[in-house]
């Protein structure tokens, strides 16, 4: 089976199980993990910042930057198809009490001048704009880059008007292959920063969160809070090293499997794809609607051997991978010309 739901779906390799084997460990609550510390100090070094902290998930790692940034009763501005509004089961709303103000973007990208009106006046009868969201590479848009151009105009908007900055780097590394723009540099100007070790970079699980050191210190209580507090996780954090020792260059691999499958989806008449919009390890493309249901789709997918997501009627999302070689993609090819021009 060619799995292309996610790159959330790559098993941990011979060598990465090895390194979480013999990781050294110790109670990590106490701060007393070494592998934890190491992993820490690394994607701390990494990012250009002072401190980091490991958390369970992605969402974890969105959800104690919004507690940190914001009061009850603030509202949050994310562009409207943002992994933290689509896909994080409502939880600024119901663990930090805040509302999020959607920007529609283009392809996930926030337009500055559309932002600047969503940032209300300081008034009684509004709630303080405190926060802004970016999402790097963004999910939903199809795995498309923030321009570091964009992104300063976004950040010097946000400053001006007192609002905090958190990135969602969930793929911040897919950026960085593609572009050859460096961890650092994306990150400078945010607050906060989160990162998957889950996703391209194949860990079995856990996030980083990188930031100054006192908000580490104020964010490292608020992992406790929520119950992400863990104990001799080193053998889960040696993966995490593991991966960004080993497995940063070959996210690019991933970027030409990507563009190779969209080209080969390209030529399906009623596939609706641009290949030249495919920058990093995600496409989303749309099929013409037809007898066939878009569940039905999926399931004849499966049933030929791929299996992928539906993100809309007729719209669906395939991502590469860790564990999707080349000549798997040539055969996903085949399978979705057979199916999609029946
Ligand atoms: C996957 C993802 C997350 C985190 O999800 P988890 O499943 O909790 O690791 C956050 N943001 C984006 C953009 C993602 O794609």
């Amino acid at each position: 089976m060619i799995d292309l739901r996610s790159d959330t779906v790559t098993k941990p390799t011979p060598a990465m199980r090895e390194a979480m084997a013999n990781a050294e460990v110790g109670d990590d609550v106490y701060g007393e993990d070494p592998t934890v510390n190491r992993l820490e100090s690394m994607a701390a070094e990494l990012l250009g910042k002072q401190a980091a902290l490991f958390v369970p998930t992605g969402v974890m790692a969105n959800q104690l930057s919004i507690r940190l940034h914001t009061k009850p009763g603030d509202e949050v501005i994310v562009e409207s198809t943002a992994h933290i509004i689509r896909y994080e089961g409502g939880s600024a709303s119901s663990l930090s009490g805040v509302q999020l103000c959607c920007v529609p973007g283009i392809r996930g990208i926030l337009e500055p001048d559309r932002v600047a009106t969503a940032i209300r006046p300081r008034d009684v009868h509004n709630p303080p704009t405190t926060l802004l969201c970016l999402e790097q590479t963004h999910n939903s848009g199809g795995g498309s880059v923030y321009p570091l151009a964009t992104m300063h105009r976004l950040v010097g908007l946000a400053r001006e008007n007192g609002l905090a900055l958190h990135l969602d780097g969930a793929r911040l590394f897919n950026a960085v292959a593609a572009t050859g723009v460096s961890a650092a540099e994306y990150a400078q100007p945010f607050d906060t920063v989160s990162f998957c070790l889950s996703k391209g970079l194949g860990a079995p699980l856990g996030s980083m969160i990188v930031a100054d050191r006192e908000r580490v210190t104020q964010l490292r209580r608020l992992r406790k809070i929520f119950g992400g507090g863990m104990r001799q996780v080193g053998i889960v954090a040696a993966a995490g090293i593991y991966a960004l020792e080993h497995h940063i260059p070959r996210l690019k691999d991933d970027h030409v499997n990507a563009k190779r499958l969209a080209e080969l989806l390209q030529t399906i008449p009623s596939v609706s794809v641009d290949s030249k919009q495919v920058e990093t390890n995600i496409i989303i493309f749309t099929v013409r609607p037809s007898i066939k249901s878009t569940d039905e789709l999926v399931a004849e997918c499966k049933q030929a051997g791929v299996l992928l997501n539906a993100v809309g009627d007729y719209a669906f999302r395939v991502v590469t991978h860790f564990d999707v070689s080349a000549q798997d993609i040539e055969e996903a090819g085949r399978i979705f010309h057979k199916v999609f021009s029946n």
